[in-house]
């Protein structure tokens, strides 16, 4: 498994690390304190008050709002304490879901119960009556709704007037940092990539672990591949989700662009299919890979994005050994219907109206979708053997004019069946491209996506805890020459677009995780104080 010495001590600090030493933490977090809020971009901030931003989408926000309304009076508790309940109801199944039910109803809707909700008056207590009848969804959001533009009212303004939205201030400025490379501290080398490598890094003050992509400055100028970093980025930053690596941190140092995201340290999907043993995945981790990487198509889809770069070494495997799709360096958002006809992609996974230079959108990915399934259970792709010496050229006419052929002895009639059905040539055939849904194909019969969504549904293999699921770190080494390219002005303010430092939604809920959220708040005590020395 391992090379040389240099490898076993290489892999040995990186599975140390990611246990965790809280003595090690312990010392990097002495010397923190929380910042004044001080900033006018934090400020302009605070000038927004949007309360969904703060009080529901910002894992900060949300706890400290919380914290606020449990400190105030019995009334503002119960109404958060339902909402968090109506969660857990919604996500809950069958005897757990109606144990929550009637839970929910004793506690908040009969009117001698300590946390009956008092402010759903007139129509709404109505609401409640019904609810605690019926099992009815729009009945439920009603008080949803209602509950919510009560916190919205007079809970939320004096919420902002309040120490907790002070500290919520201070954690704002702090996460407005500039970050560098000495907020981390790096691991080995995890895979490679078109303009540099990847590698594990650890927060220093909070422990957690991520991988960051580095882009080469040099390499990224002379292949134009600058737009390209930008465009990866914002994407990046905007999806939210479960079936998709996210993003963490955007900085740069001298020689490098560098994207910080979630570790997915079971490794890449191509290295589960050729690298380890024998080759090809089991049926049921093909199925159940398979609809993990549906939803992060059906979900970038959602928000207009067109992947283009689907394919199994850009789908990775966490601790758990669940997946989620990364590389978004070729993913286009496409504004309500429009459509492209740019070539992009990787030979071998590219649909037939992209290879033909047609217009196009979401349907290339559910192409894309089929050449994984069937890598997955064969070991090679539909249109080109593996290892197999052939021009693009040639893969392209296959493509367009060979039909699937499944000589593998792994495939069964349902497998075939949506293989064939997401390798349509037309697209108006295709699964996935008309109003259709291919969660519904009987290939994902045994999957449950409600479950699925609600990571309730177990994977069927996981990462063993001790192995590194990589190649040996020498295999990465790097040749290719940059040259004599010289980085100007321009360049410089593209980096500088880049840098964004944190990102909101991943940065708040690290900080919670790891639990510095609550050491620097209780280091805080005089923080009462302070908010009125700063009024
Ligand atoms: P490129 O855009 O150049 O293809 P990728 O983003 O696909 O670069 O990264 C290259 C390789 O690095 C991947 O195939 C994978 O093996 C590894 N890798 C990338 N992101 C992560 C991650 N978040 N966690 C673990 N390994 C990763
Ligand atoms: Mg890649
Ligand atoms: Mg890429």
């Amino acid at each position: 498994v391992c090379g040389g010495g240099g490898e076993l001590v290489a892999n040995t600090a990186y599975l140390r690390a990611q246990r965790q030493d809280r003595n090690e933490l312990r010392k990097e977090r002495l010397s923190l304190t929380l910042p004044l809020p001080k900033s006018s971009a934090t400020l302009q901030e605070a000038e927004g008050k949007q309360y969904e931003s703060l009080c529901e989408q910002q894992p900060i926000g949300r706890e400290l709002f919380r914290q606020f309304l449990l400190s105030c009076n019995p009334q503002y508790a119960a109404a958060i304490e339902f909402l968090d309940e109506l969660r857990g109801w919604s996500s809950a199944v069958d005897d757990d879901q109606e144990k929550a039910r009637q839970n929910l109803v004793d506690k908040f809707c009969h009117s001698e119960s300590r946390s009956f909700l008092s402010f759903l008056k007139g129509d709404s207590v109505e609401t409640g009556k019904c609810f605690s009848n019926i099992l009815d969804e729009s009945s439920v959001n009603q008080m949803r709704e209602a509950t919510r533009d009560f916190l919205r009212g007079k809970p939320f303004s004096e919420f902002l007037r309040s120490p907790f939205f002070f500290r919520f201030l201070q954690w704002k400025e702090y996460e407005r940092q500039k970050i560098s490379d000495k907020y981390f501290r790096e691991f080995r080398t995890l895979g490679k990539g078109g303009f540099g490598e990847v590698c594990a890094v650890q927060v220093r003050t909070t422990g957690q672990m991520y991988a960051c992509k580095k882009l080469d400055k040099r390499r990224l100028k002379k292949k134009g591949g600058e737009r390209l970093a930008l465009q990866e980025k914002r994407i990046l930053a905007k999806v939210n989700n479960l079936f998709i690596v996210n993003l963490a941190y955007a900085y740069e140092n001298n020689t490098h662009l560098c994207l910080v995201m979630d570790l997915m340290n079971g490794g890449d999907l191509r290295f589960h299919i050729y690298d380890l043993g024998e080759r090809g995945i089991r049926m049921n981790r093909v199925v159940y890979y398979a609809a993990q990487m549906t939803m992060g198509l059906l979900h970038l889809h959602s928000l207009n994005i067109v992947y283009r770069d689907l394919k199994p070494e850009n789908v990775l495997l966490d601790a758990c050994g669940h997946c989620r799709l990364s590389d978004l360096g070729l993913a286009v958002e496409l504004p309500n219907g429009k459509t492209i006809c740019q070539k992009a992609g990787t030979t071998g996974y590219m649909a037939p109206e992209m290879l033909t230079q047609q217009y196009y959108s979401t349907s290339v990915d559910w192409w894309a979708l089929g050449c994984c399934i069937y890598e997955m259970v064969a070991a090679r792709l539909p249109f080109r053997d593996f290892r197999e010496k052939v021009l693009k050229s040639e893969v392209t006419r296959r493509t367009l004019e060979d039909l699937c052929k499944f000589h593998h002895k792994g495939f069964d009639p349902t497998t075939k069946d949506v293989i064939c059905c997401l390798l349509k040539k037309k697209v108006a055939h295709r699964l996935g491209c008309q109003c259709d849904d291919p969660r519904k194909h009987p290939f994902f019969k045994s999957i449950n996506f409600h479950l699925l969504e609600a990571r309730r549904l177990e994977p069927p293999w996981m990462p063993k805890p001790n192995v590194v699921y990589a190649k040996d770190t020498n295999s990465f080494n790097d040749t290719s020459e940059v040259g004599d390219i010289e980085l100007d002005a321009k360049d410089e303010n593209f980096f500088k677009e880049f840098s964004t430092g944190a990102v909101t939604v991943s940065w708040q809920k690290e900080m919670i995780d790891s639990g510095l959220f609550d050491e620097l708040n209780r280091a805080e005590k005089n923080g009462h104080e302070r908010a009125m020395a700063w009024k």
